[in-house]
């Protein structure tokens, strides 16, 4: 996945493998600011709200 530096806008690319489970705070390489690794957990948990939000869709729809 990639990863931008909110304050240089330096791209970081991080290996699938290399994801940490729960969200970490790393340092960017060029200008040491602190940049959010979402975690696979906090990934997963995103994807889950969003199918939730469409099936809440579906209900309205329905309705
Ligand atoms: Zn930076």
């Amino acid at each position: 996945m990639e990863i931008v530096c909110k304050n240089c806008n330096t791209s970081h690319f991080l290996s699938d493998d290399r994801i940490p489970l729960e969200t970490k705070t790393g340092k960017c390489k060029k200008c040491s600011a602190p940049i959010t690794v979402l975690g696979k957990n906090a990934i997963g948990s995103i994807e889950l709200s969003l199918t939730h939000s469409i099936q809440r869709l579906n209900v309205f729809l329905k309705s």
